[in-house]
């Protein structure tokens, strides 16, 4: 249904003609707005089918998207944002517009290079449960390596982890050292904001799992601002980050925020840069 839809939306684009007046959210040439549009809305309905029921036209000719949930989101609001009103606001093309780099990255991300951290909440909402006890009760015990964790059943992504937890569990005993970048756990869904705002955690919808944090800086307790000072990154093991991203989940090591024990399960973001890389 979303491939069709797809289609037909391009088409409705175009037939529209020129956007109405309004301040420009992006530069790029309108084709290829609308190839980035396409593949984004067809990564998202890839990932999430249940969540996601369809796809039309406001009444200012904005692509708005669907959602099991009654919500409907807008593709471009057309707004151009600062970097913090992305993380508070973000529409969806704000939350894919940069790509989610697979293998290893070779120099610390530039500014406004977090690929993940612009979360559409009323998506995540409408996937994994619009309250705490919707989300509680679409969660479901994990084996992760040997530790039962509760993660969401939602979009695949329990039975993601749990093949992400028999990987690494193959890779321990090949590696009994990098056990301790694993274990013990950090955690996964626990319901609480983001240090230092407002916004909740991708814990609490139960899609993120930290690995031993002891191994994994965070940008805001390492003291250095992001861009300053010795970068982390280089020392993490990339075997374990190279499991979990064949399973739909990102690193929080290739920000420019880096948050090197979290991973987050964004089938999405992998999609949209396999489409783009053809990896
Ligand atoms: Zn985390």
């Amino acid at each position: 249904m979303i491939l069709a839809a797809l289609g037909a939306v391009g088409a409705l684009v175009l037939m529209a003609g020129p956007a109405p007046a309004r301040p420009a959210s992006s530069t790029l040439h309108p084709w290829s707005r609308i190839v980035t549009m396409q593949t984004d809305l067809l990564a998202l309905g890839a990932s999430y089918p249940r969540a996601i029921t369809g796809l039309g036209l406001d009444q200012r000719g904005r692509v708005v998207v669907r959602l099991r949930s009654g919500d409907r989101v807008v593709y471009d609001d057309g707004r151009p944002k600062f970097f913090w009103q992305k993380l508070d606001r973000p529409d969806l093309q704000d939350a894919l517009a940069i790509v989610y780099p697979l293998g290893p990255i070779r120099r610390p991300p530039g500014p406004g290079r977090d690929p993940g951290r612009f979360r559409v909440a009323a998506l995540f909402r409408a996937v994994y449960g619009g309250s705490p006890r919707a989300v509680r009760a679409n969660l479901v015990w994990v084996d992760f390596a040997g530790q039962r964790v509760r993660f969401n059943a939602r979009a695949g992504a329990a039975r993601a982890l749990a093949r992400v937890g028999r990987e690494l569990a193959e890779l321990l005993r090949r590696r009994p050292d990098l056990r301790k970048y694993v274990f013990p756990l950090g955690g996964t869904y626990v319901r609480r904001r983001i240090a230092g705002t407002r916004r909740l955690s991708p814990h609490a919808w139960g899609m993120a799992i930290d690995l031993n944090a002891r191994h994994g800086a965070y940008w805001r307790w390492t003291g250095a601002r992001p861009g300053r000072g010795p970068d982390p990154r280089p020392r993490y093991p990339g075997e374990i980050v190279r499991i979990f991203e064949r399973h739909g989940f990102i690193w929080g090591g290739k920000w420019r925020h880096f948050d090197l024990a979290h991973f987050e399960y964004r089938p999405e973001l992998l999609l949209k840069a396999r489409f783009l890389t053809g990896r």
